[in-house]
């Protein structure tokens, strides 16, 4: 029998082929399922009408009923509109309308008693409403007891006359016929401890809520729903990885005593021990580790690496570590380097740029186990890179490389997979790592070495360059280096290149007897290089640049950040761009300029930068900043296709529905219990239809 959920959206009375184009381009709607699935992201409150002599413009909407006293039109050509004055015999209000003059025109009357609905702003002294939604009085919005369901719409259906009210419309038959066919998704346990609504009750309810209390209800048990699915499937993965893959066994700790009695050059921090016992325990287990690994830049993760390394090495096996671009591998290859020599483990570095002739060495030594330690770009997952055998795989930056990438490294070994370690010094939110990456294992450094001065971070308007300026004097006076960093926002390319010279213009102005150093993304790498080393080498003093050194070289000498246009970075970048300096002893500062004019979230971003160091206390804000939904009721694009549950304000519902999972496949792995079936069948059915599940970036 054919599932009825199934059933294309153009058999809908009310739809049609040529919408039914329209929705499965638009709205990505094919099926009934897909719509009933389509969920208003806000609902307008008709229960109640205000009395026109309470609005203000901090209303969001309001619900009034009045009559019409006069129309008018002014203003000409662009600025031409019609202004009704709407009255409920107490107070008076304007509605506007810029467009579509003449039809409202036809369509309302003076002295008829309408409803109207719709956002009150202020202009000037006088309150208006632009656009209401009018609707002449009926029996059935003079009860003014619903929610009205507001759904995502895309422009191009607006301009198709295709608005929430029709999706609505839509909804209201679907759902009608779609009664009988509604069945239970989660098991019959799970619905009664929870105090659930039934999928048929807590589905009518989305749509078009009879309460309040019946709405939040029905959006509980729907997100638990859905959290609980995408969490159930990432657990799921995880214990078929674990159980399908052997993991090869490192217990051997004679070479990390070596290192850690003769070499360590400072003590571990509290957290790089933590991180390096939980590591340990995956490398002994018998089970393929696949961990990540995140803490804030300048958290210690190189140690944290190479210790892993001798752990693998200790067996007689190989480690490698590959980074996302040629800088940040030849960065890590000096620095692991130190450590290597000191060991007199063998190490080399394989990038693109790696002459032929050099390569041909390597290949030999990495097959006949010789080397050791192989660090490098993608240039590892060529097909001549073969190991003799590799124990671990540490892979830098995560979010750059696709899943795709990194199973290709899990491939270098035929006969067992590599342990695998995933670096990231972009800390993420728990919710949003326990979805990302939670098929993963997460250990967190959440703690800076001891003595690391903190970064101050300032605010200054672009008004008060000279007194930057002079900041900067003294810096350099006192042998720092600085940064000097512009947006790069690609649409615009050019206007951002202009932007980027007339700031270096202004700089070699100011400083006329300093070496200037300027990178940006339209150079040719060689250049590019050139003046990053240059500046590496102190043979200048200021780097002006775009985000290229976001993630860039290392220069301890630097100790000044200085971003421009602040306002038109995001926090996380911010931060990112922060942690460029602070890493030498010296005192280090971060100043963002920008405009007197900001937004009320750019005012948060910069108050969050001034106040805090603490990478994922950013990430928590950047994530409640940036939360879901534009203005047109989108959901955030990205990698979590989420239809209803939303990451940034739903961290306990999610966390509850990671345990039950965890709970469930932990007594029954393969669901193979009578209560559990009702899951099993879900998951086989999303299986089918829904998304792959495994892409991550
Ligand atoms: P990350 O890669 O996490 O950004 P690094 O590993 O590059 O950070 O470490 C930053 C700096 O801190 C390096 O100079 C490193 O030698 C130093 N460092 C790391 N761990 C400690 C520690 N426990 N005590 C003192 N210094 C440390
Ligand atoms: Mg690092």
């Amino acid at each position: 029998m054919n599932n009825f959920f199934d059933t294309s959206i153009e058999f809908l009375k009310g739809v049609g082929p040529q919408r039914a184009e329209l929705f499965k381009k638009e709205l990505k709607i094919f099926s009934f399922g897909d719509l009933i699935q389509h969920y208003p992201f806000r609902y307008e409150d008709r229960t109640r009408f205000y009395p026109i002599s309470s609005i203000d413009d901090t209303l969001p909407y309001v619900q009034i009923k009045g009559k019409f006293t006069d129309f008018e039109i002014i203003g000409d050509r662009s600025k031409r509109r019609l202004i009704g004055y709407f009255t409920d015999g107490n107070g008076e209000i304007e509605m506007v309308w810029f467009q579509r003059i003449d039809w409202v025109m036809q369509k309302i009357k003076p002295g008829i008693e309408y409803v109207a609905f719709g956002k009150p702003s202020r202009f000037g002294k006088k309150l208006n409403i632009a656009h209401p939604e009018i609707e002449p009085v009926t029996e059935n919005n003079l009860k003014g007891n619903s929610f009205q369901p507001v759904y995502p719409i895309s422009e191009k259906l607006r301009s198709r006359y295709i608005d929430s009210k029709q999706i609505g419309k839509l909804q209201a038959e679907l759902l009608r016929l779609a009664e009988p066919h509604i069945r239970e998704t989660l098991p019959e346990f799970v619905v009664a401890s929870k105090k659930f609504l039934s999928k048929k009750i807590a589905l009518r309810n989305i749509h078009f809520p009879q309460s309040q209390e019946l709405l939040q209800a029905a959006q509980r048990r729907l997100k638990f729903e859905e959290l609980f699915y995408v969490q159930l499937r990432l657990i799921k993965m995880k214990l078929v990885r674990q159980d399908k893959f052997k993991g090869q066994i490192f217990n051997d700790t004679n070479i990390l005593t070596r290192f850690y009695k003769e070499h360590l050059p400072f003590e571990l921090t509290e957290a790089q021990k933590r991180v390096i016992r939980e590591i340990y325990a995956d490398l002994k287990s018998g089970k393929q580790m696949n961990r990540l690994l995140q803490g804030d830049v300048g958290s210690g993760k190189t140690i944290v690496a190479f210790i892993c390394m001798l752990l693998v090495i200790g067996g007689e096996a190989q480690a490698t570590l590959m980074a996302p671009t040629e800088i940040l591998a030849q960065q890590h290859y000096a620095n692991l380097k130190k450590y290597a020599d000191r060991m007199n483990i063998p190490i080399a570095l394989l990038t693109g740029s790696v002459k032929k002739s050099q390569r041909k060495p390597i290949h030999e030594k990495l097959q006949s186990g010789e080397l050791k330690i192989l660090i490098g770009t993608h240039a590892l997952l060529e097909e001549e890179v073969k190991f003799h055998k590799l124990g671990l795989a540490i892979i830098d930056e995560q979010h750059r490389f696709g899943v795709a990438q990194r199973s290709k490294l899990w491939q270098k070994n035929t006969d067992v997979y590599p342990h695998v370690l995933v670096m990231t010094a972009t800390p993420i939110p728990r919710t949003l790592a326990m979805t990302l990456y939670g098929d993963l294992e997460i250990s967190s450094i959440d703690e800076l070495p001891k003595g690391r001065k903190p970064i101050i971070t300032t605010h200054q308007f672009d008004a008060h360059r000279l007194k930057v300026n002079g900041f900067i004097k003294s810096q350099m006076d006192a042998g720092r280096q600085i940064y000097v960093v512009y947006p790069l926002i690609e649409e615009s390319e050019k206007l951002d290149l202009k932007h980027l010279m007339d700031g270096y213009e202004s700089m070699t102005r100011a400083f006329p007897d300093i070496p200037i150093s300027i990178v940006h993304g339209q150079m040719k790498p060689e250049a590019k290089d050139y003046e990053m080393a240059r500046f590496v080498k102190g043979e200048t003093k200021i780097m002006v640049a775009t985000t290229v050194i976001e993630v860039g070289v290392d220069v301890p000498n630097a100790s000044v950040m200085i971003i421009e246009s602040a306002e038109r970075f995001g926090l996380s970048q911010l931060h990112q761009l922060r942690g460029r300096v602070g890493r030498g002893v010296d005192q280090s500062y971060c100043i963002l300029i920008t405009g007197y004019k900001l937004g009320a979230d750019t005012k948060v971003r910069i108050e969050t930068m001034v106040k805090t160091n603490n990478g994922f206390e950013i990430a928590e804000t950047d994530l409640k900043l940036r939360g879901p939904g534009d203005l047109m009721g989108t959901q955030q694009s990205g990698a979590l296709d989420l239809l209803i549950a939303d990451l940034s304000k739903d961290g306990p519902l999610l966390q509850d529905a990671r345990e039950l999972a965890s709970q469930i496949l932990s007594s029954d792995p393969n669901l193979e219990k009578p209560e559990n079936q009702l899951i099993k069948t879900q998951i086989q059915m999303a299986r089918k239809t829904t998304v792959n599940w495994s892409r991550i970036s």
